[in-house]
């Protein structure tokens, strides 16, 4: 098998793994029981909070852990319209490309009477910032825009937007779960107030992620019960899932240069080979990619029969993003992108990991050819 869609998820590292396994066992206390399993665990949950903060530049106190990008994401727009409302802000802008756990929370809170600005990603799929300035009113409670795009890969200028939410006093929240583990991420330098963050997408476990809020961002909750969290997220915490993303994260950010230096290097040539397929094009900006995203469309081809076949020959890839596929609709990323339809619905997402090696892309590139003038004398006999 060959394993191409490490956007979907990764598989958690043996590292990771071995570095979990005794809070399954006989390191299973309670963070909040006072003897001494339960004291263990809790100095376990509180060094994978240094380390996670460590790996972002960010204070202990200002990393929370939650179930995953998706909870994350949501309590950063959430608790960030919140603090807007009580000075009378009902302003929120996001990109067009956002994940659906930004933009069905900008679609909640819609409901609620705040208005949501959409920023377009043009065909590149890079956000402009002087579009962004431009789309700022004084009422504007958050700015959300993802640090790169789980389907097309495409980085963001977040730095340069945070740059004009500092100077702008609008609060600033980016979904990494993609970024996380390949690119640097320093909360200071990007000048973010909020960031999210999820363990399966760099070889850590599902189920388990994590949210920075800048000290002094105003803090409210996500779910009401006990006292973790500090009473923000109640709930008896994951001991063995945050044991085992704090483990994934310092790993990642430790190879980070290396791996993305040797992951842009087999995207490139696996986008080389792919190119050659006639009527193929790259969808996102060939440079400002996450190293290990090739995200393609193929004129007249049907994505969803390409991708049975490739998985038929072993391997597995992606139609639009793992949330959409299924749908019938064309994913809303390549639409913001302004992509036909007819291109929109021939798309192929290939993502790569540290643990995919050279052999994995040649084997893609001997397959894909084939499998694309298959399915394409598929389609047309089938039209006769
Ligand atoms: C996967 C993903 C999420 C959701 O994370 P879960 O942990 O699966 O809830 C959010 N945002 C982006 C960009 C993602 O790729």
């Amino acid at each position: 098998m060959i394993y191409a869609d490490n956007a979907a998820t990764t598989p958690v590292s043996e590292s990771v793994l071995k570095a979990m396994l005794p809070f399954f066992s006989e390191e299973f206390g309670n963070p909040s029981s006072l003897y001494s399993v339960g004291r263990r665990a809790k100095r376990a949950l509180e060094t994978a909070r240094e380390t996670v903060a460590s790996c972002l530049n960010a204070r202990p106190d200002e990393i929370f852990f939650t179930s995953g990008g998706s909870e994350s994401d949501n309590w950063a727009v959430k608790m960030a319209a919140r603090n807007g409302k009580k000075s009378g802000k009902t302003h929120l802008i996001a990109t067009a490309f956002e994940h659906h756990a930004v933009l069905h929370s900008l679609s909640a809170l819609e409901r609620e009477g705040f208005s949501v600005t959409l920023l377009p990603v043009h065909e590149n799929g890079i956000v402009r910032p002087e579009e962004l300035e431009h789309a700022l009113r004084p009422r504007t409670a958050l700015v959300s825009v993802m640090t790169a795009n789980n389907e097309i890969g495409t980085i963001q200028p977040i730095r340069e937007i945070g740059e004009i939410c500092r100077r702008r006093h609008v609060p600033f929240h980016t979904d990494a779960v993609q970024a996380a583990g390949v690119l640097p991420l320093d909360v200071r330098a990007l000048g973010v107030d909020f960031l999210s963050l999820s363990a399966h997408k760099f070889h850590g476990p599902k189920g388990v992620g994590a949210l920075f809020v800048r000290r002094g961002s105003g803090l409210s909750g996500m779910i009401d019960g006990g006292a973790q969290e500090r009473g923000l997220r109640a709930g008896t915490e994951n001991v063995a899932g945050i044991v085992g993303l704090a483990a994934a994260l310092r790993e990642s950010c430790e190879k980070a240069p290396e791996n993305a230096a040797r992951l842009s290097a087999l995207r490139n040539r696996l986008i080389e080979g792919a190119l050659a397929i006639p009527g193929a094009r790259l969808n996102g900006d060939p440079e400002q990619r996450l190293p290990g995203n090739v995200n393609l469309s193929f004129e007249d081809l049907d994505g969803e029969a390409l991708l049975l076949l490739l998985d038929q020959n072993g391997i597995c890839a992606s139609a639009g993003s793992a949330c959409a596929a299924g749908s019938l609709e064309p994913s809303h990323v390549l639409r913001a992108l302004g992509l036909a339809p007819q291109l929109a619905r021939g798309s192929l997402r290939l993502t790569l990991s540290a643990q995919n090696a050279r052999e994995d892309v040649d084997g893609i590139l001997r397959v894909l050819p084939e499998a694309v003038r298959r399915v394409r004398a598929f389609a047309s006999r089938s039209e006769r």
